[in-house]
């Protein structure tokens, strides 16, 4: 294959994923990145000493192109990741749910999780029994889209049911509250986990930082493979010059630069606002309504465990309790012991309230649920939110495909047209697919 010049503009985890897919293919590839951290909504932060990340993540058994691309670049997802079963656990006592797929094959990891769950009626059970048979009939496919919670209806499925498991289940995966939130999508979602294989419905965490994951060890093999990466160098517009594009690059003192073939790989405001000088229409089709997602890290002495990884907490505003799940990071890392993050997706609500009451709810509703008074005195904390962290996915959202009405300009990232919500699968999947686009075009 002719050596060929393209531009990938963002090092998130779809830029990254492009750029390894087009060095290992011969291409020669520039990643321009605007921040110093690689890994965009997925990354690493440095907080006073303390290596953190943006926001809790959470990846599935079945993010296929994710799991390959760490592979690729010599990270060993085994290694770099605690693989739990699939599970909704509440804390003992609180009233919520136990849940826990346990090691058999599909389905029947799923049907004696049912049968074993703890605190469900016999009539939540039968429901839940009732949306996995009728859902599985349906391929976990839905023709006319519709609202998580009118799909919730549609199956019969108890109050309890909603409340406990489908509500945080919506919210986690699509970070859309279910009023709003598209059936189709999230019932794609939960076929490719509560109706796969065993080892496609398990939840990973990270045990590295999320730039260490995945980003880093990519750049590492773009350079190694004649790529070039530039940090803080953020590309201001696009110019289109004898057949080839200019970016006009801020930062790093870096000169314009020229290539043959440039990947987007922003999110969609910015990519809106590159291409919004060429293209009015298309820039158009890249307007998002977004949601934020807030974590709340709380330091602990680090003789504090919790009994597991992780738990779903039942979060009421009206009784100041925010927190939808909560992470012991020190089950991941020796080195975070006694570090709390809590997680609040779709947290425009929680957003309003200072950041120190804030806090103070969500260390009094750990201290509340583990009956442990320790946890209302934090001694460190941290709070996140990433204001646009996701677009929200609400039912028959238009999407746009890779493909640009300009030539040689490609678009990858989380929003574009696919199956999946606002997910690390879904951006690497993107940039896997802008890549081969890129590829296609040079022959
Ligand atoms: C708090 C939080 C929690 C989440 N939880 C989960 C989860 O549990 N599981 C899951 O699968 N997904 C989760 N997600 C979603 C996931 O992080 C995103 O879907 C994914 O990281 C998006 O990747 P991307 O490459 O498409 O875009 P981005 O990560 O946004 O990458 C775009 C990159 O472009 C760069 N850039 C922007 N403008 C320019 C410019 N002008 N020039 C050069 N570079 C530029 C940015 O700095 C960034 O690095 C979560 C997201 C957040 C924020």
């Amino acid at each position: 294959m002719k050596k060929t010049q393209v531009a990938i503009v963002g090092a998130g985890w779809a830029g990254c994923s492009a750029a390894v897919e087009l060095a290992r293919r011969g291409a020669r590839v520039t990643l321009f990145e605007a921040s110093r951290t690689a890994g965009g909504r997925a990354r690493r932060v440095e907080h006073a000493g303390r290596t953190l990340d943006n926001g809790q993540h959470i990846l599935l058994g079945a993010y296929r192109d994710t799991l390959h691309m760490m592979r690729q670049v010599g990270i060993d997802p085994a290694r770099a990741m605690l693989r739990l079963p699939l599970q909704m656990r509440y804390p003992p006592g609180t009233g919520g749910m136990d849940f826990i797929a346990p090691r058999l094959p599909a389905p029947f990891h799923l049907l004696v999780a049912v049968l074993r769950a703890k605190g469900l009626s016999s009539a939540d059970k039968l429901s839940l029994a009732r949306f996995s048979t009728a859902a599985r009939w349906m391929d976990w496919q839905l023709d006319i889209d519709c609202s998580v919670d009118a799909l919730l209806d549609q199956f019969d499925q108890t109050e309890r049911l909603a409340q406990l498991m489908w509500r945080p289940l919506c919210i986690a995966a699509l970070n859309t509250p279910p009023e709003r939130a598209s059936a189709r999508v999230f019932l794609r979602v939960l076929g490719d986990s509560l109706g796969a294989t065993r080892n496609a419905s398990d939840m990973l965490l990270p045990k590295e930082d999320l730039s260490t994951l995945f980003p880093d060890a990519a750049i590492a093999y773009l350079e190694k493979h004649h790529g070039h990466y530039q940090p803080g160098a953020r590309v201001r517009s696009l110019q289109a010059m004898n057949r080839q594009w200019t970016l006009e690059i801020e930062g790093n003192d870096l000169p314009s630069a020229s290539f043959e073939r440039i990947i987007i790989a922003s999110p969609a405001p910015v990519a809106q606002s590159l291409l919004a000088p060429h293209d009015s229409a298309l820039a158009a089709s890249l307007q998002f309504e977004h949601e934020p997602i807030t974590t709340c890290y709380l330091q602990y002495d680090a003789g504090i465990r919790l009994a597991q990884p992780f738990y779903a907490l039942a979060d009421q505003p009206a009784d100041n309790q925010w927190g939808q799940f909560v992470f012991d990071r020190g089950w991941l890392d020796e080195a975070q012991a006694g570090t709390m993050a809590v997680v609040i997706s779709a947290s425009s609500e929680a957003m309003q309230l200072s950041h120190q009451s804030l806090i103070n709810a969500v260390a009094n509703q750990l201290a509340a649920v583990f009956r442990d008074p320790a946890l209302a005195s934090p001694v460190w904390t941290q709070i996140i939110t990433e204001k646009r962290a996701t677009f929200a996915c609400t039912p028959d959202l238009q999407r746009p495909t890779n493909q640009t009405s300009l030539p040689n300009v490609w678009l990858a990232g989380d929003y574009t047209a696919g199956p999946y919500p606002a997910t690390i699968e879904s951006a690497v999947r993107s940039g896997l697919a802008a890549a081969q686009l890129v590829l296609a075009s040079m022959h």
